[in-house]
């Protein structure tokens, strides 16, 4: 008989998590789940699945050597369920609990299966708040209330000043301003010298998972080979480390930069570790405005790397759970081509596109502008069904969560909200991949060519979008110059500009629905 069975979830790997404080080690058990209904919900990219399966199986140690109690249910067990709630029911009778507690989810999705529980088990269900974030759900209410836009950058100064980051003793920003985004769009000169992104070896508890998720998960996409992440707290504080002395000198000036061969640049990779609780944010913000203190970085790159945690990582979860469930459904630009098929396979001839889808594959991983201006761009010019590109970004990321995955593509890429994340879409012709980064030198398509059978895709799609969404967005004041320059163009132009556009998107094929690969 034990009093409580307390469950964690694969993303709520943290020591003070809310549902294992006031643990009673005589009393109470922690239940962890490898089940296959969270594994597969999208197909998710079997690094993924390997870093949380792992991540899970070490936290469950951690927990033991303390002398915590674990039930620690394997993918492989023949009694597995298979879903959470009913590995959850089965441990409440497994082990005469009288309740049941876990931490506030970070997808609807889960939420909607708790309020479930609360109703179906025959022993309460305690739901805690999830305070790992600076933001508690109830302050962003409070702070959206009101309010026609909610603006990030005002979010931010808030979170600023609630929590006494990056200001002076008489609370003004560091520096004279909040903000050091203009100094952050440098293109990348050669010959810089770039850092290698932190990587563990697997150790025998991640190369068993391996081993698991390779037999498995064959037909995900994505490949396990040169797996990197590590799967610890431990880790991750390492991981942290080697980006505080490696890549936050120089994080701000190549934040928006993109370059063959160097798939993280600058950039932390500290997302996965983040998302799934082994690093906590308020570690990774301080650790970053102390490297500032000590001189060890400049103050552009310091307030730039911070204002993506307490800025836009809050925001994003605060916007998905003031809006949901009806936020998923919103389709402004009324979008509903298919999504392509080489997103699941690589294959196209746009290289920008080709890197990104393939780096993606090799590491789970693309940083911020790949997301937003390749992969994410095309899908807008191209006018895909955001629900089907919203399932990819789910699927083939380490890090993709709903709560920060949707307000990013739904919202930032897809403008599918009609405005309410970002006040214009972030639609671009190939001109701003040949700025920043080295893509178009080797690409198939000539970024200097709008029509013609060279010319660069992105080029007649821009365009067309523009066309085909002038009555949704030339009455938005900020694209206003970019319809200038439409009103500027010879109909001739317009139409050949169109018809190139519509051939393009002919000759695309579309992607299997819903796993993007061919049903076995
Ligand atoms: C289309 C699209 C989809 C995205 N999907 C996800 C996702 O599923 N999960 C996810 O964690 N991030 C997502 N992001 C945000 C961002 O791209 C990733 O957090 C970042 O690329 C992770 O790499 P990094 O750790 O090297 O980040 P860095 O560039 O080093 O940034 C530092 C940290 O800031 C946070 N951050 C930065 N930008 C954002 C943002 N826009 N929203 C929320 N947090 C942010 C992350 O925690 C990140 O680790 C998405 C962005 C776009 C445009
Ligand atoms: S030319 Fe166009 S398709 Fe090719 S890499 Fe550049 S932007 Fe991408």
């Amino acid at each position: 008989m034990s009093d409580a069975v307390r469950l964690v979830l694969g993303d709520q790997l943290s020591r003070n998590l809310a549902s294992l404080r006031g643990l009673d080690k005589d009393q109470d058990v922690v239940l962890l789940a490898e089940v296959m209904a969270e594994a597969t919900y999208v197909p998710h990219h079997p690094q993924k699945i390997a870093f949380l399966f792992s991540a899970m199986r070490h936290f469950a140690e951690e927990l033991r050597a303390d002398g915590i109690l674990v039930d620690y249910i394997r993918l492989d067990d023949p009694d597995n369920t298979g879903t959470l709630g009913g590995e959850l029911s089965r441990a409440i009778a497994r082990h005469g609990a009288c309740r049941a507690i876990v931490t506030f989810p970070g997808e609807w999705r889960v939420w909607k299966q708790m309020r479930q529980w609360q109703q179906d088990f025959a022993v309460p269900v305690e739901v805690k708040d999830d305070d790992r974030f600076f933001c508690p759900i109830a302050r962003f209410r409070a702070w959206a209330d009101g309010r026609k836009q909610l603006r990030m950058e005002f979010f931010y100064r808030e979170m600023r000043r609630d929590h006494q980051i990056l200001l002076t003793p008489d609370g003004q920003p560091e520096g004279g301003q909040w903000n050091f985004d203009a100094e952050n769009r440098k293109a990348l000169p050669k010959g810089l010298n770039i850092p290698a992104p932190y990587r563990e070896e697997p150790d025998a508890i991640t190369a068993e998972v391996l081993a698991l998720v390779a037999s498995r998960f064959a037909g995900h996409f994505g490949k396990l080979d040169g797996f990197f992440y590590a799967a610890t707290a431990a880790g991750a504080a390492r991981a942290l480390d080697h980006f505080i002395h490696h890549g936050l000198p120089l994080f701000g000036d190549y934040q928006d930069a993109m370059a063959m061969g160097q798939e993280t640049l600058f950039h932390s990779i500290l997302s996965p570790y983040i998302n799934a609780g082994l690093l906590d944010p308020r570690t990774v913000v301080a650790a970053a405005e102390e490297a500032w203190r000590q001189g060890h970085a400049p103050l552009n790159a310091v307030e730039g790397f911070i204002r993506q945690i307490l800025g836009w990582r809050e925001y994003v979860r605060g916007i998905y759970w003031l809006k949901m469930p009806g936020y998923a459904d919103t389709n402004a630009l009324n979008a509903h081509r298919p999504l392509p098929d080489f997103y699941w396979t690589g294959r196209t001839e746009m290289n920008c596109l080709a890197q990104v889808i393939g780096q993606t594959e090799r590491l789970a991983y693309a940083h911020h502008i790949q997301r937003l201006m390749v992969t994410g761009n095309f899908a807008l010019l191209l006018g895909v069904e955001p629900a089907q590109i919203e399932e990819w970004y789910l699927a083939v990321y380490a890090d993709a969560y709903e709560w920060v995955e949707l307000p990013n593509v739904h919202g930032m890429v897809m403008h599918a909200d009609g405005g309410y994340l970002g006040s214009k879409p972030y639609a671009a012709s190939g001109k701003y991949i040949q700025r920043m980064s080295d893509y178009c030198t080797k690409c198939r398509y000539d970024v200097k060519e709008t029509t013609g059978p060279t010319a660069c895709p992105f080029n007649a799609l821009y365009w067309n979008f523009l066309m085909e969404n002038e009555g949704r967005l030339r009455s938005n004041p900020r694209m206003g110059l970019v319809y200038k320059g439409l009103d500027g163009m010879d109909p001739a132009k317009r139409d050949a500009i169109r018809a190139q556009a519509g051939r393009f998107i002919a000759g695309l094929v579309p992607a299997y629905p819903a796993t993007g690969t061919e049903p076995t």
